[in-house]
């Protein structure tokens, strides 16, 4: 299991594996899967030693959005024309990772790879660009290459998916996917997102 967890801040994302259930006991926005204690949210890991309780804090600071700041998000639909993004956390200059829920979505008209493959898939989880803000909710794009895929699951076996020259292997199924992965997929430093 991959541990993608910021070791210098102890950021942690959703998703990250942050103990074993031996270690500790799985407190606030956490949860324990397969004697895995997950984070639920996008915050600071903090363990109680005393009772040996682990859990993520999460900021909710105000923050105003603006154009060319990063968000990290899921996919959680997608068609032919956007891919729609549950925005959960925003990093900001000054202030590091803010949780912040919102809606966004991507233009797929140009998100087609070789064999016409999309290049992201439903459940995604993606570092973002805000291009604008609309109406409707944020215009996002992955294009750079800090930017894209951080985290995928295969989707046959839905276990998580290594990074193996251009493309994501599945250990598992021994096959490939197509994504648009970020560069530092597989080990995520929040603290290089400077936009
Ligand atoms: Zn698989």
């Amino acid at each position: 299991m991959q541990n993608t967890q910021n070791e210098k801040e102890n950021l942690v994302l959703p998703g990250d594996v942050i103990a074993t259930a031996e270690e500790y006991v799985p407190g606030r926005n956490t949860m324990e899967e397969n004697g895995d204690v997950i984070s639920l949210a996008y915050g600071r890991l903090k363990k109680d030693e005393k009772n040996l309780t682990i859990s993520v804090q999460t900021p909710r600071r105000k923050i105003s959005l603006h154009s060319g700041q990063i968000v990290y998000g899921q996919i959680m639909k997608m068609d032919q024309r956007r891919a729609t993004v549950k925005v959960g956390a925003v990093f900001d200059r000054e202030q590091g990772l803010i949780e912040y829920v919102a809606d966004g979505s991507i233009g797929m008209s140009s998100q087609y790879g070789r064999n016409n493959e999309p290049s992201m898939h439903i459940g995604d989880f993606i570092r973002a660009k805000i291009l604008r803000i609309g109406d409707r909710g944020l215009d996002l794009g992955i294009f750079g290459k800090n930017l894209g895929v951080l985290r995928t699951l295969c989707t046959k076996c839905r276990l998580p998916m290594v990074k193996k020259n251009a493309a994501l292997y599945c250990d598992n199924c021994e096959r490939t996917e197509i994504r648009k992965v970020a560069d530092d997929y597989g080990m995520i430093n929040i603290m290089e997102d400077m936009a």
